[in-house]
């Protein structure tokens, strides 16, 4: 069995023990090192205030855990997520997960309900170079049927509920879905997902990559967190069909605040140097803070609700952040998305109009008039917005903003005399 946790790269790092101590590690955790939380994607560790000191415990939450069985006697895979204490049980100020509880129960303090959402990854086969023709296709869904039908039953083994798989537009691109949770499961089933998909890719000698973009001239690969909120009886709160948009007034606000402190979260949604490759116009990513009523160039869509389905409006209403890729941790993304909206809401804003036209044909001054802003365009960029916004900064705990700069400066220096190609190629590597 592993015990895992999510980190500031968005690996997932664990240690593993025999099954036979479950009982003892769900108490006693394993052993967990500060430094770790500065090893970067690229395993450079990055300038770490912990140095060599300290010890802290990684608990196991017995919820999330994942058993494979391989039909051999042996599991094919075993691992538990969890969240980092110190020793004497404390919450660690750098705990990705306990971090997305702590915005969650914001959220509920300040609102009364509860997050409801699931993300939607996208991911390219390596192998599969040239795929032209196969968008969306049967055809492309046929040839890599046993690879879709295998992830597909290990989420459901694993207690995922798969939602969709497609053949995506992109060479070798497929997209995979989950079904709503509630809270932090939301991001578990997220990282879970992502780790499924490596385990049943390498059986078959694939290897897949999440990340956000290969080549510049290609597709990006996004991650689309849906969300909604559920009041305490669990009926869902977002839809009122006399809202603007038809948001609720909880809802609107949690976007408006969203769209308000995008630009200072990008630096954690999507937190690589090629990110910013991807949020460029024209890509059906985001590039905007804008609000788009069922416009995928938006950083916050409105989704549709189809009138003929048997499922009650209001329980299928959503809105979509697409500002948001696979380098990024989901507890942590989801945190500063969720931070944001809770703001928001405590700043009574107003639901913003949805754009109707391409935001990229208008010049700054037109722009700001309008009350948009262009998203920082390279991760330094992003990480001084993140840095300059004292609000942003402070949803964290004590010591959290200082740490993920630092990380983020040890990722940039890794990179240092490469090229573009050479870039996407490392980031392609590693996610
Ligand atoms: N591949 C696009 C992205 O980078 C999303 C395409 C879609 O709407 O599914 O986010
Ligand atoms: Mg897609």
């Amino acid at each position: 069995m592993v015990a895992c946790c999510g980190d500031l790269s968005g690996k997932v790092r664990g240690k593993a023990f025999p099954l036979a101590q479950m009982e003892k590690r769900l108490k006693q955790g394993v052993g967990w090192t500060p430094t770790n939380v500065q090893i970067t994607c690229f395993d450079a560790i990055a300038e770490s205030p912990f140095g060599s000191l300290g010890d802290l415990v990684l608990i196991p939450d017995p919820s999330t855990r994942v058993s494979i069985e391989s039909g051999e006697g042996t599991p094919k895979e075993n691992f538990v997520l969890g969240n980092i204490r110190y020793t004497d049980g404390r919450p660690w100020e750098l705990c990705t997960r306990s971090i997305l509880e702590a915005a969650l129960e914001r959220l509920h303090r300040v609102a009364g309900v509860t997050l409801y959402g699931a993300f939607e990854h996208e991911f390219q086969l390596r192998h599969r170079v040239s795929d032209v023709g196969k968008a969306f296709t049967l055809g492309g869904f046929q040839e890599e049927r046993h690879f879709c039908e295998a992830i597909i039953a290990a989420m459901r083994e694993a207690g995922v509920t798969p939602d969709t798989i497609l053949k995506e537009f992109g060479a070798g691109q497929f997209e995979v879905t989950m079904g709503p949770q509630k809270g932090v499961t939301i991001a578990d089933h997220s990282l879970i997902t992502r780790e499924l998909v490596g385990l049943v890719a390498r059986e078959l000698c694939y290897e897949p990559t999440f990340t956000p973009i290969r080549d510049p001239a290609g597709v990006g690969n996004g991650v689309h967190v849906h969300m909604s909120m559920l009041d305490s009886s669990g009926n869902p709160v977002t839809y009122d069909p006399n809202g603007k948009h038809e948001l609720s007034d909880v809802a609107g606000k949690f976007v408006a605040g969203i769209l308000k402190y995008l630009d200072s979260i990008v630096a954690i949604t999507a937190p690589s140097v090629v990110s910013y490759l991807r949020l460029t116009p024209h890509r059906w990513s985001a590039a905007f803070n804008n609000l788009g009523f069922r416009d995928r160039e938006a950083s916050v869509r409105i989704c549709p609700i189809s009138d003929i389905s048997d499922i009650a409006r209001a329980a299928q209403f959503n809105f979509e952040f697409r500002a948001a890729d696979a380098t990024a941790n989901p507890h942590l993304a989801l945190a500063a998305i969720v931070h944001a909206g809770v703001q928001g809401i405590e700043e009574s804003l107003a639901v913003p109009e949805a754009t109707q036209e391409d935001l990229s044909l208008l010049n700054p001054e037109a722009l700001s008039e309008r009350g948009y802003v262009r998203l920082p365009q390279t991760l330094e960029a992003a990480l001084q917005r993140f840095q300059d916004n004292a609000t942003v900064c402070g949803w964290f705990p004590e010591g959290f903003a200082d740490v993920y700069l630092k990380h983020k400066e040890g990722e940039i220096a890794y990179l240092a005399g490469k090229t573009q190609t050479e870039i996407c190629k490392a980031y392609e590597g590693v996610y």
